[in-house]
Formats: structure tokens, C-alpha cells, sequence
């Protein structure tokens, strides 16, 4: 159960990856993955295409998606899995946390422009496949190709994060509101990569014990973006707090990403994976008809 090739953390272009479903359930598909879930943020419009590519190569599927929340004064990324992706309050409650973006990355090209980088919210949008989920990945996208930067890691180094120009700060979701979306439609809350966030130790614990406390079902242990000392550390995490594991590769593009669709360690052995908890939610792909003798 656990060496299952499960990836459930990836972006398409209805956020900000550069693949469309059809192709990410493809290459997942290429790489080994048996079990998928495609995470965009903030935004469930791609599910449907996913599910159906999924079923028409094989792979199964849970819904997916990964809700920006603002907790302590940092942004906290909460995937949701398994969830009726028809369900009212949870579409609306994502319409409401994608609003503000545009006005954010228009506060974000001031900024850029009053040290020299003129046209940055137009050169933005033209990355962005879903003008209403304008994202800092776009950005990052249009300095690289101005030649600002070599690549995003370096845009987001030096222009994109806390302390440094082109940084707007932003109020996303409660938790509380991420975490019951998710839930009352049926599906379970995740906190994505753990080791990501500037948390103190009291402020961690504060966030696991929230979590936990408004229903919060797993945490990614296994993610693209967690070293092997992380996913340690996270294993103990989670077993400490009763949560379920998660395991995705956070992909985002092929020219970008550092970790492939379904290339990760398995999930250690004493964990609980979520998709033994989501059985019950996942769409199955058809079985194929025998070859005819
Ligand atoms: P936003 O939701 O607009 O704040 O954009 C967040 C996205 O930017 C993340 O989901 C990542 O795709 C990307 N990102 C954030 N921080 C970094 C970083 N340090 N390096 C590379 N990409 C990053
Ligand atoms: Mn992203
Ligand atoms: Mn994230
Ligand atoms: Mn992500």
C-alpha cells in the first residue's frame, strides 16, 4: 500500500504549471504513476478534464487542489483530496480566495517598475493560462524571458519573496475555511510541504495542533520539495499528531520543475497513506478488455 506510485501535488495551466491536464495525466501515466490528483491553486476548473484524461489513460484519480491560507502572518499551502468538486460552498469559497490576485499583481508591477522592470503585470498575463489565477510563477516566467534573471529560482530569490522588491503581501483564506471547504465536500485536508514554511517551533506546532483540531486528515511527508532529513522529521510529525501521509511531486513544468511526476521515494512503511483513508473517493479507470486470442 504504501509503495503505491501515487503523485498527488501538481499544477496545471489552469494555475500556474505549463502542461494541461490532458498532457500531465499523459506524462504521469509515461512516468510509472498509478494513482493521481491533479492540485492546481485555488481552482477546481481543471478537474473535470483531469478525471477524464486520467480514465482515458488508465490512471486512477482523486480530485484535488491546494488552497493558499494566510496562518500566523505566513502564507500555509492546505491541499484538499477526494472532494465533490461539484460542491457549492467549496467552489464559492475558492472563487473568493482566487479574488484580490489581479489587484495584487497589479501592486506587484508597481513595485517592479519603480526599480527599472517596466510591463511586468502584461508580461505576466500572457503566461498566465487562467487570467483570474495570475500567480508570482508568471512573473518569475516573464523576467526569465526578459532575460532579468537565468531562471525562476533565481527571480524568486532575488525579487519575488518577503524582504525583496515585487513582493505584495496578501490576505488568502482562514484555515478554518480551507480545512471545512475541503471536508464538508467530502474530501480530506493536507498540509503541503511542511519544511517549506518560516515557522518557529511553537508556531509549527501551533499550526499541526489548529489543524488538527478543525478536522485536518493528513500532512505531505513525501513532496518534491522536502530533502530526506525533512521527510524524517515530517514522518515523526505525523505520527505525533495521528495524520494521515501524503505523497507528491509538486510539478509544475518541465523546463521548471526539479522533481518528475511520480519520482519520489515510496512513503515510509509505519505511516498511514491518504489514499488508503480515500478509497472510497477514488475513480477508478476502467479496466481494459482482455486481448481477444
Ligand atoms: P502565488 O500563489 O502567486 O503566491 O505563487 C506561489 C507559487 O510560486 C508557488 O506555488 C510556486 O509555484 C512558486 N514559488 C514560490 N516560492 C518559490 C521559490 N522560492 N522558488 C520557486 N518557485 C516558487
Ligand atoms: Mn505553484
Ligand atoms: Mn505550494
Ligand atoms: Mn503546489
Amino acid at each position: 500500500m504504501n509503495t503505491l506510485n501515487a503523485d498527488l501535488h501538481c499544477h496545471s495551466v489552469v494555475s500556474d504549471g505549463t502542461l494541461t491536464p490532458e498532457e500531465l495525466a499523459r506524462r504521469a501515466k509515461a512516468q510509472g504513476v498509478t494513482l493521481w490528483a491533479l492540485t492546481d491553486h485555488d481552482e477546481i476548473g481543471g478537474q473535470t478534464r483531469a478525471a477524464a484524461a486520467a480514465a482515458a489513460c488508465g490512471l486512477d484519480y482523486l480530485t484535488g487542489v491546494e488552497i493558499s491560507v494566510t496562518f500566523l502572518h505566513q502564507t500555509v499551502h492546505i491541499v484538499g483530496l477526494g472532494f465533490d468538486a461539484d460542491n457549492a460552498q467549496l467552489v464559492q469559497g475558492l472563487q473568493q480566495t482566487r479574488g484580490g490576485r489581479s489587484q495584487r499583481a497589479q501592486e506587484m508591477a508597481t513595485d517592479l517598475a519603480r526599480i527599472g522592470i517596466k510591463g511586468a503585470f502584461e508580461g505576466a498575463l500572457k503566461y498566465a493560462g487562467n487570467p483570474n489565477l495570475i500567480s508570482r510563477t508568471h512573473f518569475a516566467r516573464f523576467l526569465v524571458e526578459t532575460g532579468v534573471c537565468k531562471d525562476t529560482y533565481e527571480v524568486f530569490r532575488k525579487y519575488l519573496t518577503e524582504g525583496k522588491p515585487g513582493f505584495v503581501e496578501h490576505r488568502w483564506a482562514n484555515l478554518k475555511d480551507a480545512v471545512r471547504w475541503i471536508t464538508q465536500a467530502g474530501g480530506m485536508a493536507v498540509i503541503a510541504h511542511p519544511a517549506r514554511y518560516k515557522f518557529s517551533a511553537n508556531e509549527e506546532l501551533a499550526l499541526f495542533t489548529e489543524f488538527k483540531g478543525l478536522g485536518g486528515g493528513g500532512v505531505e511527508v513525501v513532496t518534491g520539495s522536502h530533502s530526506a532529513a525533512e521527510c524524517v522529521s515530517y514522518t515523526g510529525t505525523a505520527l505525533e499528531f495521528g495524520l494521515a501521509a501524503s505523497r507528491g511531486s509538486d510539478f509544475h513544468s518541465p523546463a521548471e520543475s526539479r522533481t518528475e511526476l511520480g519520482a519520489l521515494p515510496d512513503l515510509p512503511g509505519q505511516l498511514t497513506p491518504v489514499w488508503q483513508l480515500l478509497a472510497e473517493r477514488i475513480q477508478h479507470a476502467p479496466v481494459p478488455a482482455p486481448a481477444r486470442t
